[in-house]
């Protein structure tokens, strides 16, 4: 057979060429990766399907709701804060250092989205609603009086909220309440611990509940709201 030898050094260099291609590609991926690790925060992944909460939460709701505001609330703030004081800080540290500082509002408000997005992703699970059962349950009952009562509070908190916001039971020394935060705030900036959260910004049930606000909560409040996930906050 007659090898030609042009065909081959043509070949080769070709080979070469993406060899060397890739090896750039790979120093570019591992040294990017490297200046990310120190000062990225990581989207959590969803703890159940993008279907799972229908037909409460719709499939679209949730993946524009994880996938573009809760990921680019991220996003953002890996970019902000590359090469800051904030850079290697864990997000709660971030929230509490950044609040009610008007220079640092923008990082507030990415780190706090961050935060509250994945606590209210843990806040939902399919199969939820119903009752508490156990400590909180009675935690429950001795600072409101009963479940009924706790979720009338929820309810309107979540109704009631001008604008954009949060919904929140959180305990506050050794007492439960029902807060509302506005925008990206949060419980903890007041030094209380968040239990569960929902969220009342229109893109959490606007495709599928339009402007009825109070059909989006109850149906969560009925159907999604992850009480084992507050209990477990309680303890911890
Ligand atoms: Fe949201």
């Amino acid at each position: 057979m007659k090898i030609n030898k042009d065909l081959v050094v043509e070949d080769i260099t070709r080979r070469q060429f993406l060899n060397i291609t890739k090896a750039v590609a790979i120093t570019a991926a591992v040294g990017s990766f490297t200046v990310k690790a120190r000062a990225e925060h990581v989207q959590p992944k969803l703890p159940y399907a993008m279907n799972a909460l229908e037909p409460v939460i719709s499939e679209r709701t949730l993946s524009f709701h994880y996938g573009k505001h809760h990921s680019g609330y991220i996003n953002k703030l890996n970019n902000q804060i590359i090469g800051t004081k904030y850079a290697d800080m864990p997000l709660e540290k971030i929230i509490l250092a950044t609040a009610g500082n008007p220079q640092e509002q923008s990082i507030f408000n990415n780190a706090a989205q961050t935060w509250n997005h994945s606590f209210y992703w843990k806040s939902l699970t399919p199969n939820g609603g119903g009752e508490p059962s156990g400590t909180l349950k009675q935690k429950i009952e001795s600072s409101f009086g009963s479940i009924e009562k706790c979720k009338e509070e929820l309810s309107t908190a979540a109704g009631t909220q001008f604008g954009s916001g949060w919904a929140w039971l959180a305990i506050d020394s050794d007492q439960l309440k029902v807060v509302k935060t506005s925008n990206a705030g949060n419980p903890m900036t007041q030094g209380m611990k968040p239990l569960l959260t929902i969220d009342v910004w229109e893109h959490a049930y606007y495709l599928d509940y339009q402007n009825k606000r109070a059909d989006y909560v109850k149906a969560i409040l009925d159907k999604l709201l992850n009480w084992e996930f507050a209990a477990k906050n309680l303890s911890s």
